[in-house]
């Protein structure tokens, strides 16, 4: 027996990044429209033909985006806002500028971007549509009938794939001064959809994969059952056509009972993060159902276990033996995988790159699982490499170090517990830091000039020396010191100008880890990002941050400089992560590693040592059922990162975000001395969350919003600043800006902290008097 072979959805951005060369051409004027188009209408033949030569028998068509597919999405439906309308006649420009903002003073255009959120639980993020209360529909653009002509048109099997109308209204927001749900608009979406699908299959198409993600979320089961009955009993008018009722990124859970007897032709199911609705799948999902098996997992980069995943899928075969047919595909979209592992050839070794599997390599294990079915013969060899491929890794000694496990297995209680509680901290700190009421501080990085990164690509291409790039960072690091020192602020930081990025420069410092070459997967829009790969038991060779700290904690005799460091679960959720132990173990060895640099900063004389965990709620799992077991571990790795310490260390931490609700007694349990949040755009949340929950520990909301150039006025603090001190008692409440100052220019920050510094010096005089 054949079985289809096919996946969800392909990277979309080349081998080498050429549609992020294309698009940013496009907006800096140097490639027209037209050479847009053609360019990515060559990226859309090499990623079929790429996908054919393994044989795939179906490929995706309409996953290509030059910049989201849920603004596609939006866009095609036509959700464009009015402030974009004016744009470009709601053309190419008006889409990008839903992307990404315009600002164009010669036609007097300046609009900012749509909201943009995190896809589900990955690390991509897709742009938030919004829905006004008088919201019309039309169908704006036929990109995904256009791409399925296209494919046609060069042979091949195609299978539109469209983002399915009860997701995109779920996944969409109301619009500013409108108050209906998204979701309210359905009945008015659906015939887009009815004319969009007839346009698909007047074309030729059969199968349509609609993707409807928010199947693998808590729904209330009353409102979205109804919804998806209504829409897919209306597009099922649409004659000719099949649907794919497609969800990925956990299992379908108590949504599957309904969502099994919908009025489509076949059902995806996500078998590696799902695969615990497999068997209630096998009964519940009609025989006349085709049921695509997504037994390769589109979100990480491990080689698929071939054996194991054929056992599956063999089962799955055998249980519907006289039903509708079977399809083997990715777990989702490959998408959140890098292009291929061929760049990687060379640069990484042999016996790792046999570990590894990226979207190229994955539509392989796909073909290979197919044939296997049909002639398992025909595929012995590859199963065979594979196998060896697989227990490689099971055994390789670089994988395994015993003295990390037992270390993180003997761990007690008191390795998650600091000396005293925070109230007996306080005082201590209090009486050997001598800082004075609302100290003030910066979140960690100043800015990384022209000039820096110029330095630092030198030294990577061998033009600076070593010592000529680390005397460049010292004279850097004084004078940032000296100037904050000036400036008037309390506790100092070094400025970061070593780092590109919060876990990259930690990641190149353990053992566990390795870097690929071009291993890039697209965040958002043109932007890329390259996770390092976490391949092995997880251990610090030597200290990493403690000379550069040492250095700047003397180039200010009178007053603390703050450590800084990563936390274990940013590391970890910024990270390709192993899949051969769970994340919280691969954490707790991360925690370990921080732990003894937290340790030795201190011994070097550090007195204030800061761990940002950014990620820790953008880690939290999609069902709220698993929300207590990942805080309780995420918990205990940060306290197990930073409870080494004396009581007089002030350990500080950092969120990129004040919406603290959901986590916020996850947030406590942190047991940190100081936290610093994002609170400028946000006060109400925040301080709705300080009352409801209690905060006793110090905490400095955002003063101003670091993401602006614009510089904001003393009046502005001063009026937030004491906005904040009625829900916060002075004596723990700090002065600073919400995020790290990386991005922005020094004439801007030096004017923005004198102001900061004004406003808490002020508060001061006012509360002695
Ligand atoms: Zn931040």
């Amino acid at each position: 027996m054949s079985i289809k072979s096919t996946i969800l959805g392909f990277p979309r951005m080349g081998s080498d990044r050429q549609l992020k060369k294309l698009v940013e051409g496009f907006w800096s004027g140097k490639v027209t429209e037209q050479e847009l188009a053609e360019g990515s209408k060559q990226l859309r033949a090499d990623h079929w033909a790429l996908q054919a030569s393994y044989g795939l028998t179906e490929v995706p068509v309409g996953d290509f985006s030059y910049y989201d597919h849920v603004l596609d999405a939006a866009f095609a439906a036509g959700i464009i806002p009015e402030r974009y309308q004016q744009v470009d006649n709601a053309g190419t420009q008006a889409y990008f500028a839903m992307g990404r903002g315009l600002q164009n003073k010669s036609i007097g255009i300046d609009v900012p971007s749509l909201e943009m959120k995190k896809w589900f639980d990955t690390n991509y993020h897709y742009m938030v549509p919004e829905v006004a209360d008088n919201q019309t529909f039309n169908l704006h653009s036929t990109k995904v009938v256009d791409e399925y002509k296209e494919a046609k048109a060069l042979g091949y099997a195609a299978r539109p794939v469209v983002l399915g109308p009860v997701s995109l209204l779920a996944l969409s927001k109301t619009a500013k001064g409108s108050s209906t749900k998204p979701l309210e608009h359905l009945a008015g979406l659906l015939p887009v959809y009815v004319e969009l699908f007839g346009q698909l299959a007047a074309a030729g198409a059969e199968w349509v994969q609609v993707d409807e993600p928010v199947l693998s979320l808590d729904l209330d089961a009353a409102v979205y059952q109804a919804a998806f009955v209504q829409a897919y009993t209306e597009l099922a008018q649409v004659s000719g056509l099949k649907y794919l009722l497609t969800s990925y990124f956990g299992r379908l859970g108590d949504n599957l009972s309904w969502a099994a007897t919908l009025p489509v032709h076949g059902i995806h199911l996500d078998l590696v993060r799902g695969s615990a609705d497999l068997d209630a799948a096998l009964e519940l999902i009609p025989t006349d159902k085709v049921i695509s098996a997504g037994l390769i997992n589109g979100r990480n980069i491990w080689k698929a276990n071939l054996d194991k995943q054929l056992a599956t899928l063999t089962k799955i075969v055998s249980a519907r033996q006289s039903a509708a047919p079977v399809w083997v595909s990715s777990s989702c979209s490959l998408l959140h995988s890098p292009h291929s592992l061929k760049p990687e050839v060379g640069h990484l070794d042999e016996e790792t790159l046999g570990w590894l599997s990226f979207a190229e390599e994955k539509v392989e294990e796909i073909t290979i699982l197919a044939a296997a079915i049909a002639d398992r013969e025909s595929v012995a060899e590859q199963l065979q490499r594979n196998a060896a491929n697989v227990l490689s890794r099971q055994q390789s000694e670089r994988i395994t170090r015993p003295a990390v496990q037992q270390r993180l297995a003997a761990l007690d209680e008191s390795s998650y517990t600091r000396q005293a509680a925070f109230n007996v901290r306080q005082a201590v700190q209090r009486d050997t830091l001598k800082l004075p009421l609302f100290p003030t501080t910066t979140i960690g990085s100043f800015p990384q000039t022209a000039e820096v990164r110029k330095a630092r690509a030198q030294f990577r291409k061998g033009a600076l020396s070593q010592e000529e790039y680390l005397q460049f960072l010292d004279v850097e690091t004084r004078k940032c010191i000296e100037w904050q020192d000036e400036a008037g602020l309390d506790v100092l930081v070094h400025g970061e100008f070593e780092r590109t990025d919060m876990v990259e420069f930690f990641g190149e410092h353990l053992e566990g880890f390795v870097f690929t070459k071009r291993g890039w997967v697209q965040s958002y829009g043109s932007r890329c990002v390259k996770p390092p790969v976490i391949f092995g038991d997880v251990s610090r060779p030597h200290a990493m941050t403690v000379d550069v700290a040492k250095f700047a904690q003397s180039c200010s005799p009178n007053k603390p400089v703050k450590g800084m460091l990563t936390g274990p679960v940013t590391i970890l959720q910024w990270s390709f992560v192993r899949d051969d132990q769970p994340r919280s173990q691969t954490a707790g060895q991360i925690a370990l590693a921080i732990r003894d640099e937290v340790v030795d900063l201190e011994a070097a004389g550090i007195r204030v040592i800061q761990v940002d965990e950014p990620a820790i709620r953008e880690g939290l799992p999609l069902r709220k059922a698993d929300y207590e077991a990942y805080l309780k571990w995420s918990v205990d790795v940060f306290r197990l990162a930073t409870t080494g310490v004396r009581n007089e260390t002030q350990i500080h931490t950092h969120f990129c975000y004040s919406d603290f609700n959901e986590i916020f007694t996850a947030i406590k349990s942190l047991d940190a001395d100081v936290i610093t949040i994002e609170n400028s755009k946000s006060d109400l949340k925040l301080l709705g969350a300080l009352e409801v929950h209690g905060y006793a520990a110090e905490i400095g909301p955002g003063l101003y919003d670091i993401h602006s150039p614009r510089v904001p006025s003393v009046e502005e603090m001063a009026a937030r600043f004491a906005a904040l001190q009625k829900y916060i008692p002075a004596e723990n409440l700090w002065a600073n800006p919400d995020c790290g100052l990386k991005t922005r220019g020094w004439p801007e920050v030096k004017e923005s902290l004198t102001n900061l510094v004004a406003v808490a010096v002020a508060a001061r005089k006012a509360h002695a008097a």
